[in-house]
């Protein structure tokens, strides 16, 4: 495909939902694959949901994820601008083109005539009361008025907008990527205002006027915007467009975990997961509303999770890169229905991707944990124990969590194992390891201390199965844990001598012998 141009058009209402984000990510893998071009476009023509920080966060977010831009509000380009409320003075021409041609027409009605209106039709039991082909009849506009009281209205400065004036009886054919044909009959499309009464344009007469003159040539988008593409087919043909309007892909909706309907912010704060791709700090409030950044996701492990949120490769293959999911991507490969929005789906990529790292690159990583808690570790340790907790973490956070006992000796003891298992046996073999590791010399590799533990285990004649647990216990004060051996090596001789010390006199109490 010869010069692929895509763009993410977000507006700057608030903080990219996860699901723009994949729009944005699919985008990216198509222009990519195609040696194409990325552009961004912030439509922000909608002054009255304007947010701030809203644009900078996107910025972040995309950058975050590694979709890098080719043209955009901080890259520029050759259509440069590309905030949209900066472009403003470009629209009205094309808006007067269309009423110049029949296609769009002036309407002076105030909002008390408008709401009179909708009362109206809802009174004549009418279902979805609109400004359309049928009632614009009744209105103040340039269809219905003479034309010298028009141009009076017009010379006065009368407040007005530009309607776009749909065909009556017409079927609308739209040849969707994803979807195949959608063909939708004129008389359920409103006339839709291009232009406010403050000379901006509405979304719809910028978004196609930008695709144009920036020479898009692939729409992916959300399925939100599937009822809007047949009137944005309609605006291609009457602005004289058609040849080379783009080609649609309307993206499935991102579902509720249970798959029943679309997924909101309410279903991640119920299931303390984020749906956001970084933090948003809600402005003027005390506010976050949680980001898979923050929240400890790697940019790998999103990128991955969110490929597959409607896209599969065909295979049973589930690790891609963002190198690879570019070589495979195709947009013949989403499917059609909603995905469902499975977090544990991406836990289980983070913890792939974690012990994917390298040595050093987890080693870096649990420092960086163990800073951020202000433990004071020896780093000389560090390599061993990130490796001895790999297979348990999912996220770098749990280098601490799961890794605790490494850097504090027990302050209380897990009570259902104590009690459990904490028993004679355990206190013989427990006094036995420590008088054993007291009179070691030299180093205390894993397998020294395993050979040292069986000598006290045959010494006592008591089988390994029967205290295990409680050994470990005494030393971790949790009853599970990586191979105790290495976390004896690791802790060293005094300090797991003085932790079997502690557990003999504390937990001592509790053994009915
Ligand atoms: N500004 C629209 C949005 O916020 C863009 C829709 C489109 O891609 O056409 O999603």
């Amino acid at each position: 495909m010869s010069d692929v141009r895509v763009r993410f058009a977000p507006s700057p209402t608030g903080p990219l939902h996860i699901g723009g984000v994949r729009t944005a990510l699919y985008n990216y893998l198509f222009s990519k694959k195609h040696g194409g071009k990325m552009l961004l476009r912030i439509e922000d023509t909608d002054q009255t949901r304007f947010v701030p920080g809203a644009e900078n966060y996107i910025l972040e977010a995309l950058q975050w994820v590694g979709i890098t831009i080719d043209e955009g509000p901080t890259q520029g380009g050759p259509h440069a601008p590309y905030r949209q409320s900066e472009r403003k003075p470009m629209y009205r021409a094309y808006a007067e083109q269309l009423i110049a041609e029949g296609n769009a027409y002036y309407a002076f009605d105030t909002e008390e005539e408008l709401e009179a209106m909708k009362e109206r039709l809802k009174a004549a039991k009418v279902a979805s009361p609109s400004y359309n082909m049928v009632t614009r009849m009744q209105m103040n506009n340039s269809l219905t008025l003479p034309e010298d009281e028009v141009k009076r209205r017009l010379d006065n400065g009368e407040a007005y907008v530009i309607r776009l004036k749909v065909p009556r009886k017409e079927e609308i054919r739209l040849n969707d990527l994803i979807r195949g044909w959608v063909v939708v009959h004129s008389s359920t499309i409103d006339d839709k205002v291009l232009l406010k009464s403050d000379g901006m344009p509405t979304y719809h007469l910028a978004n196609i006027v930008d695709d144009h003159l920036m020479g898009i040539t692939h729409v992916i988008r959300g399925e939100e915007w599937l009822p809007s593409a047949p009137l944005h087919v309609l605006l291609y043909r009457f602005l004289g467009w058609e040849s080379t309007m783009p080609k649609f892909a309307h993206l499935p909706l991102l579902l509720k975990p249970d798959g029943n309907g679309k997924l909101s912010k309410r279903d991640a704060d119920a299931g303390g997961f984020p749906v956001f791709p970084i933090d948003w700090k809600v402005p003027g409030t005390e506010d976050t509303w949680i980001g898979f950044r923050d929240q400890g996701y790697l940019q790998e492990a999103v990128v991955n999770f969110l490929a597959f949120l409607g896209w599969n490769p065909g295979t049973q293959e589930e690790l891609f890169t963002m190198e690879q999911l570019i070589q495979e991507f195709s947009i013949e490969r989403i499917g059609k229905s909603g995905t469902k929005f499975d977090i544990n789906k991406a836990k289980w990529y983070n913890q792939q991707y974690l012990r994917l790292k390298s040595d050093a690159e987890l080693q870096q990583l649990m420092e960086s944990v163990l800073q951020a808690e202000g433990v004071s570790y020896d780093s000389t340790t560090i390599g061993a124990i990130s490796l001895l907790l790999k297979e348990r973490v999912t996220f770098a956070q749990d280098f601490w969590t799961e890794g605790k006992f490494f850097f504090q000796a027990p302050l209380s003891y897990d009570s259902a194992v104590a009690s459990s298992k904490w028993n004679s046996d355990a206190i013989q073999v427990s006094k036995a390891l420590q008088d054993k590791l007291q009179s070691h010399t030299g180093d205390l590799s894993p397998e020294t201390a395993k050979h040292l533990f069986h000598e006290v285990l045959d010494e006592q004649g008591i089988k390994i199965g029967k205290v295990m647990q409680a050994v470990r216990l005494a030393i971790t004060g949790v009853g599970a844990g990586p191979d105790l051996m290495h976390i004896i090596s690791i802790l060293g001789k005094d300090e797991t001598v003085q932790r079997l010390q502690s557990a003999l006199s504390t937990l001592s109490e509790t053994v009915k012998p």
